[in-house]
């Protein structure tokens, strides 16, 4: 385990970075649940105070994103949220009706509704992870599903930052947005469902942060960038740990957590393009090391 850090901002960081935004977004979201946009002003802040962070404190100097890197990942990343967000509308549309359908046939009406909002929250953020991680898993588990979801696109880059956690395949979105969907609208859970989205995402952009944070308390229910960068190692044995993006609960009890320094990330030695990135389900670079092994040529 590498040193401590020296002095106050550092110290700060170190320890009460994650606690403070992840618990900050929370309680704002709690008494402003009818703020207009207050989804996106919350993510939009987090990224601005960890982008600032970053290039003032970043825990790995050569990872510190040139302006070029960064606006690039700035507008892809806005773009791809305004898709999310057509997915999770599409989602909402299509499988609403069906969910409480199959609800009702069930007699799963079991949502505890009168229970404390934030219990609530987690809730759906400890299930929906939970469908998450198994479907994470087997995006590194099957070259098909592997393909299918362009899960290398968001694995392939080799400068990590909180600007990260937005930086995926288009395809992926589909992905991403289902597990909150399915419980939220097979259990129609109602309002606690936006205060795990967005302390999910929270969550996720802290996971993929440039700077030097405590894994200790906060990393046995939830993920830290410790975690997730290991995740994100060029090593295929690496890449198979950690599939929790924001808890790593999961991980611990499935077998699949790891907690070690990370040398190097990306599917391989070089970063792809990003035609190449976006061309990753029908065609995978040349030295992919960590896709899975059974995949199609
Ligand atoms: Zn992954």
């Amino acid at each position: 385990m590498s040193r401590l850090p020296d002095g106050f901002t550092d110290r700060t960081i170190f320890y009460a970075l994650q606690p403070l935004l992840a618990g900050g977004v929370l309680v704002f979201w709690y008494f402003n649940q009818d703020f207009p946009n207050g989804y996106v002003l919350s993510i939009l802040a987090v990224n601005v105070i960890l982008g600032v962070l970053e290039h003032w404190r970043p825990a790995r100097p050569d990872w510190v994103q040139r302006w070029r890197e960064k606006s690039r990942n700035i507008v892809l990343v806005v773009i791809l949220t305004v898709g999310a967000g057509i997915v999770v509308g599409l989602y909402d549309s299509t499988l609403r009706q069906p969910l409480s359908d199959l609800r009702e046939s069930l007699g799963a009406d079991i949502w505890p509704h009168e229970w404390p909002l934030l219990v609530q929250v987690f809730m759906v953020f400890f299930l929906s992870e939970f469908i998450w991680y198994w479907m994470h898993r087997a995006e590194h588990r099957w070259g098909v599903v592997w393909r299918v979801s362009g899960h290398g696109a968001h694995y392939s880059f080799k400068h990590l930052g909180a600007i990260n956690f937005g930086a995926n395949h288009p395809l992926e979105l589909f992905f991403i947005a289902l597990p909150s969907a399915l419980v939220e609208l097979f259990f129609g859970v109602g309002i606690a469902a936006a205060g795990a989205a967005v302390f999910s995402v929270t969550q996720a952009t802290i996971a993929h942060t440039n700077l030097r944070m405590n894994a200790n308390v906060v990393g046995w229910l939830f993920t830290t960038n410790r975690y997730h960068v290991h995740h994100h190692s060029s090593i295929l044995e690496e890449s198979n740990t950690n599939y929790g993006c924001s808890a790593i609960i999961w991980d611990r009890i499935f077998g699949t957590f790891a907690d070690a320094e990370t040398v190097d990330t990306g599917t391989g030695p070089t970063e792809p393009s990003l035609w190449q990135k976006l061309i990753m389900p029908v065609r995978e670079p040349e030295d992919t090391a960590t896709a899975p092994s059974n995949i199609a040529a």
